[in-house]
């Protein structure tokens, strides 16, 4: 592609609303442009590296006999009623209505709606095992869009669902998947880890997530360096014992606290730490309020909270003033586990059981108890692990202190298990003719957030620093002065040779500075660049690596085997 022709509208600023690397150097490189909030168009530079990314899914789908179809973005309402997910979901679908008042949304994924082909069309276990894909746009109405491609209201998932069987065979194309995802985002030029998720909301058994790892990832990682243990901070779970229960215990006894509201304020108050302490949280759960109990020192983790209730994420938020004031007959600060004026649901993290003596809220403005021990002055209905690991706790696994990272989760694998072929009846006949439901798996990339986190990890100061595998083109030629003949004669000759040896060209043609037009080629990062100048006449060009930045005079007549090597450094063939 001649630059001189290109539709690259580059930024010299960074725009305001841009808080990452990743979105800041797409809007600057011209790549994607923001229609509304979370909603996206893809520039030709940037529907190039989108296309890479998705090849590279392709191939490696097709590499273990998935296959490829498109379903519909639109759904009709009445299969995720049948799934149960249509209330679930909450305010994250699209909703709408077509003329007759029918009702559908835009896919924010797709299991009902694969779940209802296969449940139409496999009938005998000779049809078994079965792994579809598609890549295809999906529609979430986030709460936060942010980061540009990385949170977007509107995306582009590749999703697959297997068919199998039996658990083994759901658990073979889990394994299958997993294999596939890693070569996926290796193949991309990403450092990523494989986690244990959490699979509540999906429902099913097990689930990993694929985090590329960067500082500013929305999701936390706990992982272990002693052993293997590594999951999401919603999924994982630590070594926390609380101190020793040797201790008699003593008798429970209100003491006045006034003003002592926060944890901070009571620990002063009493000249204790925070592990003395139990706080308890009113929460609203669809339509109960709960009392969730924890160690005063540790922070609640409501996913695992979700779980226990089973209730959607979007219907669990901390109660209002109001309604503490009604459910502890207390200003806000005062809550306890003992005395409540409501009949609510009691929610106990199970370190708490062993604790001994601790502090809790007393249910009165400005006071609180202490000596309080769980089972003789207090029960929970359910008793679970309910905190969020940090730093330092034990791997559960081995012992070992936990570390902490960030991610950005751009793959995720899913055992669904019998969810969906049981809600929506989705069988099969086995050998002896007897009627046996589907154990299916669900398992998605996100390719536009892939393309994200690739720049994520690939960028310096200047701009971008592609990947070969998914950079918009291999090769940049630049022709420092399009008026010097030999040079623009140069220029066109390479361009035209190095494109019918298969590579990816862009030829900078433009009638521009020098200066304008290495700051856009930093800045959109092609990989190899070859700048034409002064030595055109003697077939001298400069040869240079986005990655490296040094530039080496070369002969034009070794410019395909340094281009060769550079392949091969990178893992390709040419
Ligand atoms: P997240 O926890 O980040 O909201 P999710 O767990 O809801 O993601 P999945 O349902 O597992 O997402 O979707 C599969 C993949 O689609 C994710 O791993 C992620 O890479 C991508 N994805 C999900 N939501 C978005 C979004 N709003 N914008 C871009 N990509 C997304
Ligand atoms: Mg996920």
């Amino acid at each position: 592609m001649k630059m001189s022709k290109l539709y690259m509208p580059t930024l010299r600023e960074v725009p305001s609303e841009a808080e990452l690397p990743s979105h800041q150097l797409l809007l600057r490189a011209g790549m994607i442009r923001k229609l509304v909030s979370g909603v996206y168009s893809y520039l030709p530079l940037g529907i190039r590296v989108l296309k890479k990314v998705e090849d590279i899914v392709r191939e490696e789908m097709d590499a273990i006999d998935s296959q490829e179809v498109l379903m519909s973005a639109i759904q009709p309402a009445e299969l995720w009623k049948e799934s149960g997910r249509w209330d679930d979901f909450g305010p994250e679908m699209f909703r709408l209505y077509d003329r007759n008042q029918r009702e559908f949304c835009l896919g924010p994924t797709h299991e009902e709606i694969f779940t209802d082909l296969i449940r139409h069309e496999v009938k005998s276990y000779k049809q078994l095992p079965l792994s579809l894909y598609q890549i295809q746009t999906k529609y979430r109405d986030e709460k936060r869009p942010r980061f540009g491609l990385m949170r977007a209201r509107e995306f582009i998932m590749k999703d697959a669902y297997t068919f199998d069987i039996d658990e083994e065979g759901m658990r073979k194309s889990y394994e299958d998947m997993w294999k596939a995802y890693e070569k996926i985002f290796s193949r991309c030029g990403l450092k990523f880890k494989v986690v244990q998720g959490d699979s509540g909301a999906m429902g099913g058994s097990d689930s990993h997530e694929f985090m590329a790892m960067s500082e500013y990832g929305e999701s936390a990682i706990a992982y272990c360096d002693s052993c293997d243990y590594a999951a999401t901070d919603e999924k994982a779970s630590c070594l926390y014992e609380v101190a020793s229960t040797t201790q008699e215990k003593l008798q429970p006894e209100k003491v006045h606290t006034p003003n002592a509201k926060t944890i901070e304020d009571v620990a002063n108050f009493f000249n204790a730490s925070a592990e003395s302490f139990a706080k308890t949280l009113l929460i609203k759960a669809k339509d109960e309020v709960v009392a969730v109990v924890i160690p005063g020192s540790r922070e609640l983790n409501e996913i695992k909270l979700v779980n226990v209730l089973g209730v959607p994420e979007h219907e669990i938020m901390m109660a209002d003033e109001e309604t503490v004031k009604a459910v502890t007959g207390a200003e806000v600060g005062f809550a306890g586990p003992i005395n409540l004026k409501k009949d609510i649901r009691i929610i106990v993290d199970s370190r708490v059981t062993k604790m001994n003596n601790f502090i809790v809220g007393a249910n009165e403005t400005d006071y609180h108890i202490k000596n309080v021990n769980y089972g003789r002055d207090f029960e929970g209905e359910v008793v679970e692990d309910l905190l969020l690991v940090r730093e330092g706790d034990k791997c559960p696994k081995c012992g070992a202190p936990l570390k902490m990272d960030r991610g950005i989760e751009v793959g995720n694998i899913f055992q669904l298990g019998l969810k969906y072929s049981g809600a929506l009846n989705a069988t099969f006949l086995d050998e002896n003719g007897k009627e046996q439901k589907i154990y299916m798996g669900s398992h998605g990339v996100g390719v536009s957030r892939t393309a994200a986190a690739v720049i994520e990890q690939c960028h310096d100061e200047n701009g971008i620093v592609w990947p070969l595998s998914v950079a918009p083109y291999h090769v940049i030629v630049t022709i420092v002065n399009v008026k010097n003949e030999e040079q623009a004669a140069l220029g066109e000759k390479l361009y035209n040779e190095l494109k019918s040896s298969g590579l990816e060209v862009l030829l900078d043609d433009r009638n521009e500075r020098a200066g304008v037009k290495f700051k856009d080629a930093d800045l959109i990062g092609i990989p190899i660049r070859i700048t034409v100048g002064k030595k055109a006449n003697e077939e001298i060009v400069e040869f240079s690596l986005r990655r490296e930045g040094e530039k080496s005079e070369i002969s034009v007549n070794d410019i395909m085997d340094k281009i060769k090597a550079e392949f091969n450094y990178q893992g390709l063939e040419l």
